[in-house]
């Protein structure tokens, strides 16, 4: 911005002085406006050390965080000591996971807090207040309450639909279903496909192991296509260079951790290679005509059948 400025000084000041014998006035004008940028581009203060750093907001170095943990003063929370903090009865052993409470039944998470960092476990509300602190912390404050005022309000429109409350899955089942259509609006792949896998989880978690599996099986399809975001770019040559789909993609790959998932729900539910694939066929088939992607469901599915029974495919 700065040499911007000064070119445009120089610039003027040039013609200023080419048209100052022909036409004082027009002459004495452009010189004035020459030296008024020029005074400007100077008192414009250099920006080329602000925000160079390694570690930027929300992913700070050791002692950055250290430093800033001292300074806020955190109220420690939650239970160092192997205690239910529901009903404070005392546990076998301290929990190392999420884990139901053998006196009151509730849910115990764990979790490392910012005050001290060590490991604690809390109720569920607790759990939301150490998220909050470690937001302070990492610079997210803003974008935690966002995120959490977004939550608020989709549960309260989906209370009125329902005539209920709805539970907190089917708050973020809601928004994950939104957020498809805006990743795809986007063209952002790799959030489009993330967006699958969060639904996939909510649906294993509940225990609607069938509904999850067609959801994993979408994931593993997108996956083999090579997913990239690409944030609404039209410029052609970007997108010859960055492609929203690219099998040929170093990271165009089976997730082991999401095969995993898959062989365990098979497995589960007795299923043999032509049921999962007829599941595969008929979700991967939208996916490929809606989307366009480079990869026919058909030629994917014997790696990914080699991948999940095992077989030489
Ligand atoms: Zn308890």
């Amino acid at each position: 911005m700065r040499t911007v400025l000064f070119l445009l000084a120089i610039v003027l000041g040039l013609v200023g002085f080419g048209v100052l014998s022909g036409s004082p006035l027009l002459g004495t004008i452009l010189l004035g406006f020459a030296f008024s940028i020029l005074i400007a581009g100077l008192r414009r203060k250099s920006k080329q050390n602000v925000g160079f750093s390694v570690f930027s907001e929300g992913s700070l170095s050791p002692s950055e965080r250290m430093a800033r943990i001292s300074k806020l003063k955190f109220t420690p929370v939650g239970n160092l000591e192997a205690m239910c903090p529901y009903c404070n009865q005392s546990l076998e052993k301290k929990p190392v996971r999420k884990k139901k409470c053998p006196h009151c039944g509730q849910f115990i998470y764990v979790r490392t807090r910012p005050s001290d960092e060590h490991q604690v476990i809390v109720t569920e509300a607790q759990a939301e207040e150490i998220a909050e602190q470690w937001s302070i912390v990492n610079g997210t404050h803003d974008a935690y309450l966002a995120e959490k005022k977004r939550f608020t309000e989709e549960k309260d429109k989906l209370a009125k639909r329902f005539g209920r409350e709805p539970s907190d899955n089917d708050v973020r089942w809601s928004q994950l279903n939104q957020e498809l259509i805006e990743h795809a609006r986007q063209r952002n792949w790799g959030f489009f496909r993330n967006a699958k896998f969060e639904m996939a989880e909510i649906l294993r978690k509940e225990g609607r192991s069938a509904g999850a599996l067609g959801f994993y099986l979408e994931v593993c399809y997108l996956d083999l296509n090579g997913p990239n975001n690409t944030s609404g770019i039209t410029d052609s040559e970007l997108l010859r260079q960055y492609p929203p789909w690219n099998p040929k993609d170093l990271t165009a790959n089976l997730a082991p951790g999401i095969l995993d998932r898959v062989a365990r729900i098979i497995q589960k539910n007795n299923q043999s290679p032509a049921t999962v694939e007829e599941i595969y066929r008929t979700r991967a088939s939208v996916l490929h005509t809606s989307l366009r992607l480079p990869l026919s469901p058909a030629s994917v599915w014997p790696k990914i059948r080699k991948a999940l029974f095992h077989e030489e495919a």
